[in-house]
């Protein structure tokens, strides 16, 4: 059995988390292929390596004193080599490769960022492996550029080329155990360019499609995925399996433990995807699978939601006679680069949802005054502070008793819905609100569905 195990920032925090990690990846020999975080929080407010690397880089970049910041990175690391015993020389090289980076050239700062934050994870990655290998076992640290994992050159916000797959199939060996860093690659010039934030989820996932590895292991500090966010209904029942379909519309709403874009190589090669706590590597953890047998299930499988979005609501007399008149909205949406998320529409009226973030005060003006002009329209009112909440299940809309069920909890916490959208997904209801009732609407529901 193929495994691809990937270990997140709280699991590499300190020396004692490491332990952990590598008695999680020797003690089972399917675990070859390693992707590793950089050093996370060891703390609540304590502060990620990759904070402290994107500090760095803007100290050099403003023309600050890079010296406090370059410490502090230097300092995490060799706090963790020696409460590992290891050899001087691993901090050796770790320096030299970040005063390296240091030195590169400033004029594009997006690269010189991305070169900095990568150190993170690169030099995890390093010191891992020759802590498996002071164990006496067989490790070696592979650098994302040899092994072929090639990236779009869009700084901070890379996507994978295609032929990265091919390139990275032929890295598992039975016979040794590869530490990966995760969260960055190169471009097809060359330099270091990093994924979103979290982007270390993605990086396995990557490297488990491009292997076609049986399972997919997401090591986290949490025993499973919740069906509602813990910091709203205490003790909430843990999900055991759920579908990739599922999933990802939980993570639309809300949920972060695995990141949104990880899924999509996993998806496409069908492979299982197990999130599991380094904490307590024996708990199942959460399964997402392609497939599930919904018999005995949940109605209900999660609840999520999420505030941020506004509403641009639009009215015209006769405007489902008008052919091309949403084409011409989305149009103007397109030109400003506002992504839209949702569309219900009237006869005379249509809404488009989009994330309040992409619309600031001076582009709204502009939509505005752009779509009155253009569309000769008789209303455009632009709403803020809207939140959408998401109850979803692969059996959700199997039986009408799941939309009853769900308005009537709303209903009876005194919610009132502005938006409804249940059959353009096969496996969620979405509902519109204000964001100061987002909250105990998922309460309400979660209540409703999981009674126990
Ligand atoms: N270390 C990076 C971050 O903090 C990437 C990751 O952890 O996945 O975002």
């Amino acid at each position: 059995m193929v495994k691809v195990s990937k270990f997140g920032g709280s699991s590499l925090a300190d020396a004692s988390q490491i332990k952990k990690v590598c008695d999680i990846i020797l003690s089972d020999t399917d675990r070859k292929l390693v992707v590793v975080s950089a050093p996370g929080k060891r703390f609540k407010d304590d502060i990620k390596v990759t904070d402290l690397l994107i500090a760095l880089a803007d100290s050099y970049i403003s023309g600050y004193d890079p010296d406090y910041d370059f410490n502090q990175v230097m300092d995490r690391y060799s706090e963790i080599a020696s409460e590992l015993n290891l050899d001087e020389n691993i901090i050796k090289i770790i320096n030299r490769d970040l005063s390296e980076r240091c030195l590169m050239d400033k004029t594009n700062t997006g690269e010189f960022s991305d070169c900095l934050k990568a150190a993170g994870e690169d030099n995890c990655a390093k010191l891992i492996a020759s802590y498996i290998q002071k164990l006496g076992h067989n490790a070696e640290y592979v650098n994302p550029g040899d092994a072929g994992l090639i990236l779009t050159e869009e700084y901070g916000n890379a996507h994978v080329l295609p032929e990265s797959y091919e390139n990275l199939s032929v890295l598992y060996d039975p016979t040794v155990i590869k530490i990966i860093p995760g969260y960055f690659g190169y471009s097809k010039s060359g330099y270091i360019v990093t994924l979103p934030r979290g982007g270390s989820d993605v990086s396995g996932s990557i490297i488990a499609a491009a292997v076609s590895a049986d399972l997919y292991e997401n090591f986290t500090d949490v025993d499973s995925i919740f069906a509602v966010d813990p910091s709203l209904v205490k003790n909430p029942a843990p999900i055991i399996d759920l579908t990739y379909k599922e999933m990802r519309e939980l993570s639309y709403a809300g949920f972060s433990v695995f990141h949104e874009e990880a899924l999509t190589p996993v998806y496409y090669k069908g492979i299982p995807v197990n999130i599991k706590n380094t904490n307590n590597p024996s708990a199942p953890g959460t399964t997402i699978h392609a497939d599930i047998d919904t018999e005995n299930r949940n109605l209900v499988t999660g609840i999520a939601g999420s505030g941020g979005f506004s509403s641009i609501y639009i009215r015209k007399y006769l405007m489902n006679r008008e052919i091309g008149f949403s084409r011409k909205v989305f149009q103007i949406l397109e030109k400003e680069g506002i992504p839209y998320e949702h569309s219900p529409s009237g006869i005379d009226d249509i809404s488009v949802v989009i994330r309040e973030h992409y619309m600031p005060p001076e582009k709204e003006q502009r939509v505005c005054r752009r779509i009155k002009a253009e569309l000769d329209v008789d209303d455009i009112v632009v709403t803020h502070g809207k939140a959408l909440v998401m109850v979803v299940g692969e059996r959700c809309l199997e039986t009408p008793e799941t939309f009853y069920r769900t308005a009537k909890a709303l209903s009876d916490a005194g919610i009132i819905i502005r938006i409804i959208n249940q059959g353009s997904s096969k496996v969620s209801i979405m509902f519109g609100m204000s964001e100061d009732y987002y909250e105990d609407a998922i309460r309400a529901l979660y209540k409703e569905f999981f009674p126990d």
